[in-house]
């Protein structure tokens, strides 16, 4: 089959022409021909050369007029941008493994051996560039039949195909999940076989896959697969524990690993925010280890949102994800998921939205898409009436924020205000000072400005600091020790009225 008409990329023509002038064989591979032949747009695309691929990427470059060409040595690859493509030569390649080793052994290859070494049938078609048989399809495998039979198969045999690099087996279901293709059965009963195999491979290398899955359109398959497989089993066994019903008493709970990939999916439909899907898959983390039963009201879990934002750093951590404001809003959302649907449990005050504003600052949009996410149950009339409750916070966080502007809220009084104030050195009364503000103007006590601020700070602060002195002597009469000061001032704060 020819498919000459559809590579109208100037490149593909003069690579033909360089690689005969050259006497090599030059070919377009992988994943570009498989996402032309499935009309999804590519920004890369990887030409094969039986012979340097090096050489011919600077003549092609030249002849483009491209900009300047990256060559890695080492790897025997070369790689330029024209327009917005981006254009990686390599030399045709034949790989052989030896049991329990990473690290393949190269050699030069044919086109044949490249495409033996390749992951699937589908990501191993090639299109032939030079000017006798341009366009040509070379598929050994009939990638061609899987591409439209949307099967993922492997050329050779799985088990040596998957234990040669046992990451391919996650870009198996990566791809089932991104193109909603299925996994051919002896493929599959390959990567069930081998799913231990993953062990050997970098936490970096899985996490890009993972992210790749998150960002499918519906997720939920990806995970299917991953825990049928058991591959999840292998970097994810929070995940796995949150699989399965426990029954007492005739009473059982939902199953929280199909909950969670239900919210996962229902939160993709609505954004693509990576981290976002990534707070959705954690909200419910916790649910396993803080589960109890209790004879009068069934199973709960409490505290599974703050015990859940305390195991986001250590998941982020083994995955080698990003542990910096990436992990810190997926811990943020994790902990506040539960905020916006308890609030419609009560009356919504002015001053319970105000404080889910502050905490959720401009995270609060987000949080909202999660929660919404998480209203799932078999039952219509309860979804129907949380929704309806949901709408009600939706309207009341539109309607405080706009009154009080406290989404993105900055004390307004400081602590240097505080010990300029009262001629005071820096001491623990003035976080509280700024703490009984803060509260204040939550709680709807004194507007959001400085002036009324300040007033109250005049009121409060010498009955503050008055307690604190007198704390401070007790100390020194030895009725208590330090930590006994801190604690009996903190009580008599929680107790404080303004
Ligand atoms: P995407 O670009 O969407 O991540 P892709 O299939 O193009 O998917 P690349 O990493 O760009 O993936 O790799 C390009 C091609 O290289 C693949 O289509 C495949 O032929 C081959 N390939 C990549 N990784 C592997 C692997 N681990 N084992 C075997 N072949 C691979
Ligand atoms: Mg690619």
């Amino acid at each position: 089959m020819n498919f000459a008409g559809q590579l109208t990329h100037p490149v593909f023509r003069a690579v033909g022409e360089e690689a005969d002038r050259k006497g090599q064989s030059a070919f377009a591979i992988g994943g570009f021909v498989r996402d032309m032949l499935l009309g999804r747009p590519s920004k890369d695309i990887d030409i094969v050369v039986e012979g340097s691929g090096i050489e011919l990427a600077k003549a092609v470059a030249k002849v483009l007029g491209a900009g300047k060409v990256s060559v890695f040595k080492n790897f025997g690859t070369a790689m330029f941008c024209h327009g917005d493509m981006e254009v990686e030569f390599v030399g045709a390649r034949k790989e052989s493994y030896e049991r329990g080793s990473r690290k393949p052994i190269v050699e030069d290859g044919s086109i044949e051996d490249d495409q033996n070494r390749r992951d699937f049938t589908i990501n191993a078609m090639a299109f032939r560039l030079n000017s006798d048989g341009f366009g040509d399809l070379v598929d050994p495998f009939d990638g061609l039949t899987d591409l439209e039979e949307k099967t993922l198969r492997t050329p050779l045999d799985p088990d040596v195909t998957f234990s040669d690099d046992p990451l391919r087996m996650m870009r198996a279901v990566r791809f089932a999940s991104q193109l909603g293709f299925h996994v051919e059965k002896k493929s599959l009963d390959s990567i069930e076989r081998n799913a231990n195999r993953l062990d050997i491979i970098s936490a970096e290398r899985i996490h890009v896959e993972l992210n790749k899955i998150l960002l499918s359109e519906r997720p939920s398959v990806g995970f299917k697969l991953m825990f049928n497989t058991t591959l999840l089993h292998r970097f994810f066994p929070e995940m796995v524990d949150l699989k399965g019903v426990e029954r007492k008493n005739g009473i059982g709970h939902k199953d929280n690993f199909y909950h969670t990939l239900e919210v996962v999916d229902n939160v993709s439909e609505t954004s693509d925010h990576l981290w976002l899907r990534w707070a959705a898959l954690l909200h419910d983390i916790a649910k396993p280890p803080t589960k109890r039963f209790h004879p009068d009201h069934g199973w709960t879990f409490h505290g599974h949102e703050d015990r859940g934002a305390r195991m986001v750093p250590k998941i982020f951590k083994r995955l080698k994800l990003p542990m910096d404001h990436q992990m810190r809003y997926v811990q943020k959302l994790v902990l506040l998921h539960l905020r916006p649907i308890a609030l419609t449990k009560e009356e919504v005050t002015d001053s319970a939205v105000r404080r889910l504003l502050f905490e959720a600052g401009d995270d609060v949009d987000d949080l909202m898409t999660l929660a919404r996410a998480d209203i799932t149950s078999k039952n219509e009339a309860k979804v129907e009436r949380y929704l309806k409750n949901y709408d009600v916070v939706v309207r009341k966080l539109v309607e405080v924020e706009e009154k009080d502007r406290v989404r993105n809220f900055e004390p307004p009084i400081s602590g240097e205000d505080i010990m300029a104030a009262f001629s005071i050195p820096p001491c623990r009364p003035i976080g509280a000072i700024k703490n009984i503000i803060k509260d204040a103007i939550m709680d709807g006590v004194i507007p959001n400005q400085p002036d009324d601020a300040r007033a109250l700070m005049m009121r409060c602060g010498p009955k503050v600091l008055a307690e604190w002195k007198s704390i401070q002597f007790r100390l020194s009469e030895g009725e208590f020790n330090e930590k006994g000061a801190r604690e009996t001032f903190d009580t008599w704060l929680t107790q404080f009225e303004v």
